[in-house]
């Protein structure tokens, strides 16, 4: 037998399967991790093929063939279906395949830091414990321990270590009178809490939640069908997952739910843990690398058939794949911001077209691109119009803080929102406040010269923290971490008058506890949830009722249910606007229309108040009324005009080198090469809008000076060779001065 295995090591010249011969005995499969010899070192592999001796290339001379040192795992680590999608993924982003590998595997496992833990289990023999029990009057223990398995059940030896002390030595006199079996066996390190765990049933399904089940069941047991599940705020999208992955368990298939930020919402593990118990397995970036290897395993074995996880969850090795679900489908989160830069959503996509499985992307919110889809005919849409038992969906006030100014209101509260503030705590209810920015305040700019403070290393405004009024705190760069005094005088022209703009969720606290000193509060940003369980904590404390305001940045805005909380209040909705990307106003557009859906979720009726300087803005309104049909036709037609995605292609070279002039150097070399490319390819030149040679928008990041070539594409098939030619332009990088090749990159920085 000869192996074809592709070696861990990303690099352009080992982008290709070796054959290896398969020593005579080795246990193999497709799949399988290997060791093997590469030149004088030893790497790591993953065996993609696996041939005769008879079907082996003729150009590889079969005696110069080395045999394969190991196999890593007695089980192929890779099914055959992530092997076809690694492969395709690789061959779609133009990058070695040994890259979209690593994607499919824990990271610990490939480092090999990360062992499987085992344990010792203790097990009565054949024989009558009660009975033998009451023969060693000499030994209580050892009764004890005899009368502690006498149901036949195995027992860890740290389990009983809890309930006898010292059982070692016992234990192993019980093990050679014959009377008990000790063994080793594999444990998995688990994430959930324990007491956490109660068993509940599906609730009797709302009118919108039966047609939508009616429109989707069937195509899980044909296995095919996508489906853009569009349904309001509150309209139980939730429990219309359950009841389809409760069929796909019938079917002895597997499910993967997909969710934006696995900390954000404990909520939705809970919700599975509860309906299916032990077969459900979460991965996501919080747990510690044993809980993730161990996770992974008890997916990778078949013990765990549902999966919740963050974006990487999409590669879990579920076999049999019957669905998969992306939650709030619109989210940021499933583009992955590090290469391979894939979007989450195309590769569930994939995944379901190759294995025969159902997918469902679903938003109250779907993204332009995903909406666009389906009316094109890709997806299916189903909507859900009404919130769960008729409860109307929260009233909107827009305010308009020009007027408020003009009325001497300089606080950041209109007096709407404070007078409803005021009445929504005296009525013991609860109150979310909304900023889409974190810090006391975003940045320190001189009112007379305009400077602002910036990183040293970033090019990007460094934010104030502070611990309250009269603290003069500290600049931090959220880029890089640098930390900085804050200057007293401007460094640029001397004046006194530099200082804080804008505001922060900081700042926000600081006014609600001036009007209100009584009431406890939560903030929650990037600063306040660090720690492994900070999300966690700061929702408890609001959750359980002892705080009664929530304060944080758009990372509340996703799917929390907190039944009390009645008053939502945008406190400065033009800040997404304002940012310099054409998908501003659609992230606007989300951002009010997902907090907005945070009030008013069970009995009593929600209520939002938007701050704005720009009332009229049509987002803004179609937000306030939360339209989105209105607000997706605006924004698809002012796309179309625009020449942006989906109707063109977004692409750059991005360069980054420690010297300015070597990455601008490259990039000038690299546009040089693509305007002769587009000279000789007249097809191809017919699909650019716009080439140019630029600073990237973030001109130094970590010390790395960034400048990029940018394309503006029509998205047509004759567009995708320049795809490709760009892609292969990465390889004139080098260790100084890096190339990445990105298409419609998440954030353009
Ligand atoms: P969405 O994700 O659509 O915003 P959720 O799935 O979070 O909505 O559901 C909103 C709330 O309604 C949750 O508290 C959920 O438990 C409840 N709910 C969902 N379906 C039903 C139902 N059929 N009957 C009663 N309550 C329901
Ligand atoms: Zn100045
Ligand atoms: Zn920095």
């Amino acid at each position: 037998m000869i192996a074809q295995v592709i070696v861990d090591v990303v690099h352009t010249n080992v982008d290709k399967p070796f054959s290896y011969l398969v020593p005579d005995g080795m246990k193999l499969a497709l799949g399988s991790r290997v060791r093997v010899p590469l030149g004088k070192r030893k790497v790591d592999g993953l065996v993609t093929g696996l041939l005769t001796d008879d079907q082996l290339p003729t150009e590889v001379p079969i005696h110069k063939l080395r045999p394969i040192d190991s196999v890593l795992e007695d089980y192929p680590a890779l099914l055959p279906p992530l092997i076809l999608l690694a492969e395709q993924m690789a061959q779609e982003n133009h990058c070695p395949l040994s890259e979209t590998l690593r994607l499919m595997l824990p990271a610990a496992m490939r480092t090999g830091r990360i062992k499987q833990k085992q344990e010792l289990y203790v097990k009565l023999s054949q024989v009558d414990g009660e009975a033998e029990a009451a023969k060693l009057k000499r030994a209580p223990k050892r009764a004890t321990l005899l009368r502690l398995l006498k149901d036949g059940e195995a027992r860890s030896v740290s389990e009983l270590a809890q309930l006898v002390s010292n059982p070692r030595e016992s234990l192993k006199a019980l093990e050679e009178a014959g009377l008990v079996t000790v063994e080793e066996r594999e444990v998995f390190r688990s994430p959930y809490d324990q007491e956490d765990e109660k068993r509940s049933e599906a609730p009797p399904l709302t009118a919108d939640q039966r047609e939508a089940l009616q429109s989707m069941l069937p195509s899980l047991t044909q296995g095919n069908g996508a489906f853009l599940l569009h349904g309001v705020t509150g309209s139980g999208k939730t429990e219309v997952y359950l009841a389809m992955v409760k069929q796909v368990l019938q079917q002895g298939k597997g499910a993967i739910v997909l969710v934006p930020e696995i900390a954000l919402t404990p909520q939705m593990v809970r919700w599975f843990r509860n309906r299916f118990g032990h077969s459900t397995a979460v991965l996501h970036s919080r747990l510690t690398d044993g809980q993730r290897f161990d996770e992974w395993r008890r997916i990778r074995l078949g013990d765990a058939r549902v999966v919740v996880g963050a974006r990487s969850a999409i590669f879990a090795p579920v076999e049999r794949l019957g669905l998969i679900v992306v939650d709030e489908e619109h989210e940021q989160t499933y583009l992955s911001d590090k290469h391979p830069r894939y979007d989450a959503r195309r590769v569930a996509k994939r995944r379901c077209e190759n294995e025969g499985a159902t997918l469902v992307l679903s938003s109250a919110t779907p993204s332009i691109l995903s909406f666009a889809m389906a009316r094109r005919g890709d997806y299916t849409l189903v909507e859900m119009p009404n919130r769960v038992n008729e409860r109307p969906l929260p009233e909107v006030t827009v305010v308009d803080m020009r007027v408020e100014l003009e009325a001497g209101n300089r606080s950041i509260f209109s007096t709407l929102l404070a007078q409803k503030l005021g009445e929504c705590i005296s009525r013991g209810e609860q109150a979310m406040l909304f900023l889409n920015r974190r810090g006391f305040s975003t940045f320190v700019s001189c009112r007379s010269c305009g400077y602002v403070v910036k990183c040293d290393q970033c090019d990007l405004s460094m934010t104030l923290q502070r611990s309250g009024p009269d603290d003069p705190g500290e600049l931090r760069c959220h880029m890089c971490g640098a930390v900085r005094k804050p200057p007293d005088v401007c460094p640029e022209c001397g004046s006194k008058y530099i200082r804080y703009f804008g505001s922060g969720t900081q700042r926000v606290e600081e006014e609600m506890h001036k009007l209100f000193s009584q009431v406890k509060t939560v903030r929650m940003d990037i600063d306040t949830t660090k720690g492994r369980d900070a999300h966690a904590k700061l929702l408890d404390e609001f959750g359980s009722g002892r705080a009664q305001v929530l304060i944080g940045t758009q990372m509340i805005a996703k799917g929390l249910d907190f039944p009390k909380v009645t008053l939502v209040g945008v406190v400065a909705a033009d800040m997404t606007l304002n940012l310099p990307d054409y998908r501003a106003p659609e992230r606007t557009f989300q951002l009010i229309t997902q907090v907005a859906g945070r009030a008013g979720r069970a009995d009593r009726p929600g209520q939002v108040v938007v701050q704005t300087y720009k009332p009229d803005n049509p987002c803004i309104l179609a937000a306030a009324h939360q339209d989105y049909r209105a607000f997706f036709e605006l924004e698809f037609a002012r796309r179309r005009t625009g020449l942006y995605p989906p109707f063109t292609l977004l692409a750059r070279l991005l360069v980054e080198c420690p010297d300015e002039a070597g990455a601008k150097e490259m990039a000038d070399r690299l546009y040089e090469i693509m305007q002769t490319y587009l000279l000789s390819h007249a097809p191809q030149k017919r699909r650019v809008l716009m080439i140019r040679a630029d600073e990237a928008p973030v001109k130094r990041i970590r010390g790395q000076y960034r400048y990029h070539v940018l394309l503006k594409l029509f998205d047509h098939p004759d567009a995708s060779p320049i795809l490709r030619q760009m892609a292969e332009l990465t390889a004139l990088g080098d260790e100084r001065c890096h190339i990445y090749c990105e298409v419609n990159p998440a954030t353009m920085m």
